[in-house]
């Protein structure tokens, strides 16, 4: 168990790093914030941080020594580096969560093992497998590179049989899975944390739009039914347990149908703090990155409990600019990322707005 004064140690410097060094200060937990030369906003909250690559290895030595615990804010943590560093000091998540959500393969067919639901799914190696796998799913369906797809990244959408070879140059002849097109009435995503005595606190499920394959906006309470809402909390420990998880972890999930025809396909496991959980620092009464910390450090989890109607809208690009109005919006809640530059597609913040439930 960490004591007030010791360090987090953090792998990324993005948002989601800078949120949970904010989140650790006020526990009196430090945090030191390791990776690559860059635009790394995480650098500027945090004490300490080390500029260097993932793969250099006395610049890791040095950065384990100097924390109690590693964990890290993006799934893509090279394989060997989480061995490295779980070698020395307790990285949590535990390098096995990465293992199986780094690969879509690996980890639908984790999802299946479970025996949760997911979209119908092909392995595909090759331009023969794909023409085969597109005569099995059908069109539409989307191929999807196994591993660094992100914000659609690394997804082509195959609208008929004419655009089969387009579609596997679109994802430069990786290794890929074609999934079954899933006609969804909603997205949703559960935030939940488990802690180092497997305790499991899951924030209400939450509604997501997405814009461009990127999400746009966080919605609670999710339009689903209550028995949907507790399937996909259900889902979600089940999958925590099965992981040995601790830390937060997001499950996304389609909602097909509706009413109490509502069924729920897994999408993803994101094995770390989840942008579907920003509207928690400002709308429940712990945010998903206190909760992140206090599993970590094997501290008890904190209340879930939601404060009112919430939407959260993702600022992504220019979409930023608009701050002088978001700002001067009473009871909005802005979040800038501190990032130099707003390239298209790129998150730059969010702002939350939280409706005292007995006011709608
Ligand atoms: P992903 O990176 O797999 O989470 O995909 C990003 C977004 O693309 C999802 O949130 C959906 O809006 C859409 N999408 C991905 N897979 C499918 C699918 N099988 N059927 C329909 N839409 C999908």
């Amino acid at each position: 168990m960490l004591k007030p004064g010791d360090t987090i140690g953090i792998l990324g410097g993005g948002q989601l790093a800078r949120m949970i060094a904010m989140a650790a200060a006020p526990l009196g937990l430090k945090a030191h914030v390791f990776a690559p030369k860059g635009d790394n906003p995480a650098f500027e909250v945090s004490g300490h941080f080390t500029e260097a690559n993932y793969d250099d290895f006395p610049a890791l030595s040095a950065f384990s020594e100097a924390v109690s615990v590693i964990t890290y804010e993006f799934e893509n943590v090279p394989a060997e580096t989480a061995a490295f560093l779980d070698s020395r000091k307790p990285v949590l998540p535990n390098p096995k969560a990465l293992e199986t959500t780094q690969d879509r393969l690996v980890e639908k067919t984790f999802i299946r093992s479970l025996g949760l639901s997911c979209p119908d799914f092909i392995a595909v190696n090759s331009l023969e497998d794909l023409k085969a796998a597109v005569s099995s799913l059908g069109t539409p369906s989307i191929l999807k590179t196994r591993r660094f797809g992100y914000d659609g990244k690394g997804q082509a959408r195959i609208a008929d049989e004419a655009s089969i070879s387009s579609a596997w140059d679109d994802i430069g002849h990786a290794p890929a899975i074609l999934e079954a097109y899933v006609p969804f009435s909603r997205e949703i995503s559960v935030v939940a944390a488990r802690s180092q005595s497997g305790d499991v606190k899951a924030f209400e499920p939450c509604e997501n739009e997405h814009r461009h394959h990127i999400l746009s906006r966080t919605l609670l309470p999710a339009a689903i039914t209550p028995r949907t809402g507790w399937a996909a909390i259900e889902a979600a420990e089940r999958i925590g347990a099965a992981l040995a998880y601790v830390g937060v972890f997001a499950v996304e999930f389609f909602v097909v149908g509706s009413g109490d025809d509502e069924t729920l396909l897994v999408n993803e496991i994101a094995p770390r703090v989840h942008n579907s959980g920003h509207w928690t620092i400002d709308g429940a009464e712990t945010s998903q990155f206190e909760q992140h910390v206090r599993a970590i450090a094997g501290w008890p989890l904190g209340s879930t409990k939601r404060r009112g109607k919430i939407e959260m809208i993702n600022l992504i690009g220019d979409d930023v600019e608009n701050w002088p109005d978001l700002v001067a919006e009473p009871g909005l809640k802005l979040h800038l990322y501190g990032k130099r530059e707003a390239r298209p597609g790129r998150k730059m913040g969010h702002a939350t707005r939280v409706t005292p439930e007995k006011d709608t």
